[in-house]
């Protein structure tokens, strides 16, 4: 079977791209583009091409397993010239994706019609690169050049809706694509062919101080990632100077780009995401299914775990200790989803369902149909013992039943329920309905039937699912506890707060350890160090500084102070009473202080990072270290062009 196949039907050709599962813009696909338009270009009877794709998609990307082979020709900048150059008009007809060289490709094509349904977009700068055939030179001359740098420089798809707003499709196709594509061949028909995308003006043109902004702030939000910025400087040459040497600047950089650092981080993260929840022993294990969701606790955790469960389809019950949390807990998953309401995630008929299916209780037995629990409530082993004991008692014996524990031993916890094989950890991330990253625990005892419906809900759900063993603080929480002790030292040692957290902030995080501190409030974090201050190792090095802050009532940013000094817009300024209390501390242990400057200061801290991982995999926690990267990434801001930590520090 071709994965190009031409057929006619009276004066319309349609070219059919059939290359599962992406429709990807294979080597056999260039090809086959160029021998079809050879042989429409033969037959006088063709007046109009149709591009159409099989399956579930339209071309959506490039095919993986050619990165990093030399190119074979047709490559994609040539096959595009090929066929916009037909003496045809071509239409592009669009469902599922057009990404990447997909949308290129319809760039390529004179006339665009999408299925209401499809996303189109050039997701390049994802993946460190930015478009290599033509996608930066062609989508300024189709729609407002603010829209194109949005597409090229953010990545995000753009809905059918949106680009026919823009411009960039011409039609919305009611009814099959085929027959909606045939009829507007139709209304084309007797048109003279439009002239292609690369001859014609752009739509509109930044002048160079709008450019100079524009530059400015795409550099800005890329915060240290290079492809966008030069993805709106090679947008900016296609429009000032011809589109021949435009086109060949962007081809330029997008070849310099593929060997790039940032590129080749990028692409490790993208496939570390896809491959982290594959674990061999659940090939063949069958989830349960999954209808209804019980969340136990409907404060910050539970109200966003369930809005999250009830945004992937699921009934969610929560439970609450009495009528009066239960009306908090709704009433936050309803703040919650009205957020998705206003950012037109979802409709006003949506969001009264979606309402619909969230209940409130204060009895477990209103459990005995949930299909999946995830406890939330406070973070005590007597408390997780009680309700764990009631699920025990009141829910179905093959309900898995999960805990959201930040550190607590999860061993425990199923030690004491009855069927302890369906007990595992799901760790989400604050806000549970927005953070991608879930860490699924695997207990000693869970079996591979839980594991499976974990990962089954977490795909529901949307989320980056890691799985990782039992220990005290599973993967991120261990690795950030570690890496901050290392960042205390370094104030003792001679740094200011504001210090290191600006070096963090350089090196690609959007806010520093102490920032980020104080914005948890640091009150938590000492409730749990006095608890744990009995059981210390008196012989380790402890750095108070975060118990004086308490101690003089600076809890962080809800109260004005903590690291950091709060000026009346919530902006952090350094302290100098923070410095002098820094500085005292080293002085009263007896430590000269010495100077660090950015680059130590993240040496030391992927130094802590990397040794604590080596430590996570050598006791199994983590399957490997493209976990960690993939949680370091996803749930704690290490930047995403960096790769993670293990990346960057691979022997
Ligand atoms: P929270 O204090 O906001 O909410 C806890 C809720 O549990 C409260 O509404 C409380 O009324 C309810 N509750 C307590 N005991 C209950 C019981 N017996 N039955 C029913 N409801 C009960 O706390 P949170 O921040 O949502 O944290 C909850 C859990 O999630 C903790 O284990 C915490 O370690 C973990 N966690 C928190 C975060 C975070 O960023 N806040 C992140 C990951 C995990």
């Amino acid at each position: 079977m071709s994965t190009v196949n031409l057929t006619t039907e009276n004066d319309i050709a349609f070219i059919t791209i059939d290359n599962p599962p992406i429709n990807a813009t294979s080597h056999s696909v260039r090809q086959g583009i160029v021998d079809a338009f050879d042989e429409i270009e033969g037959d006088s009877s063709i007046k109009v091409v149709i591009l159409i794709c099989a399956g579930k998609t339209f071309i959506a990307g490039a095919d993986v397993s050619e990165f990093g082979q030399p190119p074979m020709a047709p490559i994609l900048p040539d096959v595009i010239k090929r066929l916009e150059a037909t003496t045809k008009p071509v239409i592009a007809a669009i469902h599922g994706h057009a990404l990447g060289g997909g949308l290129e490709i319809a760039l390529g094509c004179h006339y665009r019609i999408a299925e209401s349904g499809a996303k189109l977009g050039l997701p390049e700068v994802n993946l460190g690169l930015i478009p290599g055939a033509g996608g930066t030179v062609r989508l300024p001359r189709l729609v407002p050049v603010h829209d194109a740098i949005a597409m090229i420089t953010g990545g995000k798809p753009v809905s059918a809706d949106k680009a026919n707003a823009i411009g960039l499709i011409d039609a919305i196709a009611h009814g099959p694509l085929r027959d909606a594509a045939q009829d507007f061949a139709r209304t084309i028909i007797n048109r003279p062919r439009p002239l292609e995308l690369r001859r014609c003006p752009p739509v509109d043109a930044p002048d160079d101080h709008q450019w100079d902004e524009i530059i400015a702030g795409v550099g800005k939000k890329a915060r240290g990632q290079i492809a966008p910025v030069i993805a709106a400087q090679a947008i900016r040459i296609g429009i000032e100077q011809d589109t021949a040497a435009g086109l060949v600047h962007e081809r330029e950089k997008f070849v310099e780009l593929r060997d790039s650092d940032q590129s080749k981080a990028l692409r490790h993260i993208f496939f570390a995401e896809r491959s982290v929840a594959k674990l061999p022993e659940l090939d063949g294990a069958a989830p349960n299914p999954i209808n209804e969701v019980g969340v136990i606790g409907g404060g910050i955790m539970g109200a966003g775990i369930a809005t999250a469960s009830l945004l992937a389809g699921f009934k969610a019950t929560i439970i609450e200790r009495n009528e009066e949390a239960c009306t908090h807990g709704r009433a936050t998953v309803k703040k919650h989803l009205s957020g998705s309401l206003k950012r037109g995630l979802i409709t006003q008929d949506r969001f009264n369902s979606l309402l619909a299916s969230l209940s409130t209780s204060t009895d477990y037995a209103d459990l005995g149909t949930a299909d999946l629990v995830v406890e939330a409530v406070f973070e005590d082993m007597t408390v997780k013992h009680d309700v764990f004991g009631k699920l025990s008692k009141h829910c179905k014996p093959d309900a898995v039943l999960a805990s959201n524990t930040s550190y607590l031993d999860i061993n425990e916890i199923a030690a004491n329920c009855t069927h302890p094989q369906r007990v595992i950890g799901l760790h989400f991330f604050s806000p549970a309905h927005i953070m991608k990253l879930l860490e699924v625990v695997r207990t000693d005892q869970a079996n591979a039937t839980s594991l499976a419906t974990a990962f089954a809900f977490a795909r529901k759900l949307g989320k980056i699912a890691v799985p990782c063993g039992v220990c005290d603080g599973f993967i991120g929480n261990r690795i950030m506890s570690a890496y901050r002790k290392h960042c205390e030292y370094m104030l003792e040692d001679g740094a200011l707060p504001h210090q290191i957290d600006a070096a963090m902030v350089e090196f690609g995080f959007p806010m520093g350890l102490f920032a980020m501190q104080d914005m948890a409030g640091l009150e938590i974090s000492w409730a749990t160090r006095k608890r744990l201050a009995p059981f210390r190792d008196p012989a380790e090095r402890y750095v108070a500084l975060g118990d004086y802050l308490c101690e003089m009532d600076r809890f962080g940013k809800k109260n004005g102070l903590g690291w950091y000094r709060y000026d009346e817009n919530g902006k952090a300024l350094p302290d100098p009473d923070v410095d002098a209390l820094v500085i005292a501390e080293s002085d009263k242990k007896g430590i000269t202080r010495r100077d660090f400057d950015a680059k130590e200061i993240i040496s030391v801290i992927l130094d802590a990072m990397r040794s604590e991982g080596d430590k996570i995999l050598a006791e199994g926690i983590a399957m490997g270290p493209d976990a960690i990267d993939v949680v370091m990434v996803n749930g704690y801001g290490f930047p995403r062009h960096k790769g993670g930590p293990m990346f960057m520090t691979q022997k």
